[in-house]
């Protein structure tokens, strides 16, 4: 990633803290502990696949509700980081809707999907897991 691309995503997080909706998209315990064992590569992985199918022809079917709230780590993150729908992508990140997206692009999507699964993963502790709050507490 080069310096401007990282640059680019310091804003874009920095915006996406400042919006009460996007906080609200933590990931829940199952997402957490499925993010946690399979790793965020893995997640990658699936998230590749989800871009390729969902967001990156000119006209994704069902835009703005192709991505599902929960069942995949990946699909919180995508709307957490507005990388949901190509609305999103637009809104957000500027990357223009009607055509398909270029590979630069999914790359970009990937790193933004990166970021925040690497951010969840660090704060170590599955929501709703009075265990390990309790660890943490101390
Ligand atoms: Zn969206």
């Amino acid at each position: 990633m080069t310096t401007q691309d990282s640059a680019r995503l310091d804003s874009v997080f920095e915006a996406l803290q400042k919006s009460e909706f996007r906080q609200k998209f933590r990931l829940g315990r199952k997402d957490f502990l499925a993010l946690k064992s399979g790793g965020v590569p893995v997640a990658l992985r699936h998230a590749a696949a989800f871009i390729e199918e969902r967001l990156a022809p000119a006209n994704p079917a069902k835009d703005g509700m192709q991505t599902p709230m929960k069942g995949h780590p990946v699909f919180v993150a995508q709307h957490a980081t507005a990388t949901c729908c190509r609305r999103c992508l637009l809104s957000w990140h500027q990357i223009e809707s009607g055509r398909p997206l270029a590979q630069g692009e999914k790359d970009y999507v990937l790193s933004v999907l990166k970021r925040w699964l690497e951010a969840e993963l660090e704060k170590n502790r599955a929501p709703d897991d009075p265990d390990q709050m309790t660890l943490l507490d101390i």
